[in-house]
């Protein structure tokens, strides 16, 4: 990289002032190994700080009016996408996605920004008919208080609006940890938020390399009303525990295993570029990715064919590079996971298809990878592997592949192609998923609640059912009338 990136911030922000930190911690370029900057690595003190912040924040905050709120969220909106490309640059170097996937990320980003700020006005409460004549039912909609959004790194931009945007447009005034993989993009999004005017201690960013430390602050605290992660279940979890404690509310995004199912009544051409695009992109690193494919017996050979020859022109490289449609993955412990699941996967009788290696271009990079003829003892049966592997189960009847995608502990995004209308009906009924994509790769969008059952997660973001998060309702009865 010859020149400094655009944006690139190495402070952290807290009670409106950009921090520096006794000690520091490395970003690396996932593609170079390169180190792209050193941000401050702060403890539980700096975290109580930034609560204050909130805190003191708070009562300002919500007694603007919405449309000021709303006003100020527009304002971020245009910003974010009038620095799409810095944004985009930053963090392809940050996480090494593709170019493209990082430019439409910052869309998909700000679209909650945009789209919140639509939504902060129509907070609405609601008058009930009551239980006597003398007495009214008011039923208000108020901000729950300060939130903490605690993010993973495969989404450096998304995962953030999607928390914060629902929650500025409440009332909310937030605290940011950000994975200590990405915390570029996220300082980055909150030096334009700075720009535009969110007055101080509304948004803060603690950056940090021992999560634990912050998580304990912000799960403790009574200051926080709402804890918001988006992450691993293990660690979902650990924190729902901890927050057990002071009674708080909690949003959690956790992790998938999402089966997608091909029918013999498939378009199978539909369905291998829906294959691809929910599999293999973001390399394979996003929460909705497929990590199975179920395939009917009568199209398995063709479609196995047809995936192959598709994926055998993904091109992988440095993100920056025109044309690179699979880039690196995050970091060793990542190449790891994807090897041992292909390991297990041959050792216990898969057929390796294609890919199966770490790169030719070394580092963090993986060779696209398809398994044919997994069974349930495999490991990618039922752990998430994050990373380029399309593992290929076959089966015979509808029955069997709803109980197959069933067969697991989570339950965030599932995805089918069929073309029978009652079949399509029967199986979008028969998931027990969040989500359901019939005859389509990729289903995220603000408009839409995003989440899962099981232990895929608690609550929903996106459309509006993701500010109700935020709110708490609080019930007025009026008497003596
Ligand atoms: P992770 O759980 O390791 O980390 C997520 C965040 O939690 C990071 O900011 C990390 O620093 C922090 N963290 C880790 N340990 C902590 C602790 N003890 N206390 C407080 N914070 C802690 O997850 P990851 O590897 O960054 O992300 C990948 C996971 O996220 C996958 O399982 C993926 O499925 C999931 N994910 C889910 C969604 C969704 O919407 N459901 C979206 C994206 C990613």
């Amino acid at each position: 990289m010859s020149a400094e990136p655009q944006l690139l911030i190495d402070k952290a922000y807290v009670a409106g002032q950009w921090r520096e930190g006794a000690r520091r911690f490395a970003v690396t370029n996932p593609a170079t190994g390169e180190t792209l900057a050193e941000v401050p690595d702060l403890d539980a003190e700096v975290a109580r700080e930034a609560v204050t912040a909130a805190a003191d924040a708070w009562p300002a905050w919500k007694r603007r009016t919405a449309k000021e709120r709303a006003t100020l969220l527009r304002a971020w909106f245009d910003a974010i996408m009038a620095n799409q490309e810095a944004l985009a640059r930053l963090m392809t170097l940050e996480q090494g996605k593709p170019l493209a996937e990082a430019r439409g990320e910052v869309a998909y980003g700000a679209s909650f920004v945009e789209y919140y700020a639509e939504e902060a006005k129509r907070v609405a409460g609601e008058t009930l008919p009551s239980h006597g004549v003398d007495k009214r039912i008011l039923v208000f909609r108020e901000p729950i208080g300060v939130v903490a959004a605690i993010t993973p790194w495969n989404f450096p931009l998304a995962m953030i609006t999607r928390k914060c945007a629902p929650a500025l447009a409440a009332g909310c005034p937030v605290v940011i940890k950000p994975a200590e993989a990405t915390p570029l993009t996220a300082l980055a999004l909150v030096k334009l938020a700075e720009e535009v005017g969110f007055p101080a201690g509304v948004i803060n960013v603690v950056t940090a390399s021992r999560p634990a430390e912050i998580g304990e602050v912000l799960t403790t605290d009574p200051r926080v009303r709402k804890i918001s992660f988006t992450g691993s279940t293990p660690v979902g979890k650990r924190l729902l525990a901890q927050c057990a404690g002071t009674v708080k509310k909690a949003s959690m995004e956790l992790g998938g295993n999402a089966p997608f199912i091909v029918f013999d009544d498939a378009d199978l051409d539909a369905a291998v570029e829906g294959a691809v695009a929910s599999k293999y992109r973001n390399s394979g690193q996003t929460c909705v990715c497929t990590n199975r494919l179920l395939v009917q017996a009568g199209v398995y050979e063709a479609f196995l064919e047809k995936l192959a020859a598709r994926v055998a022109r993904l091109e992988v490289g440095n993100g920056l590079d025109e044309g690179v449609v699979q880039g690196p993955l995050i970091n060793a412990a990542a190449v790891e996971k994807v090897q041992s699941h292909v390991r297990d996967a041959l050792d216990k009788g898969g057929r390796l298809v294609c890919g199966g290696e770490p790169h030719a271009l070394g580092g963090t990079f993986f060779q696209p990878t398809i398994i044919a003829d997994v069974t349930p003892e495999m490991k990618v049966a039922t752990e998430e592997t994050f990373g380029p592997l399309a593992p290929v189960f076959r089966f015979e009847t509808e029955e069997e592949a709803i109980a197959m995608a069933n067969a697991t502990e989570f339950g965030l995004a599932a995805y089918f192609y069929a073309r029978d209308y009652r079949r399509i009906w029967h199986v979008m009924e028969g998931l027990e998923y969040g989500m359901v994509a019939v005859n389509e790769g990729i289903l995220s969008t603000e408009l839409a609640p995003f989440g899962g059952v099981k232990e895929s997660g608690l609550g929903r973001e996106g459309s509006r059912h993701g500010l109700d998060e935020y709110t708490e309702l609080k019930y007025v009865c009026v008497g003596g009338l």
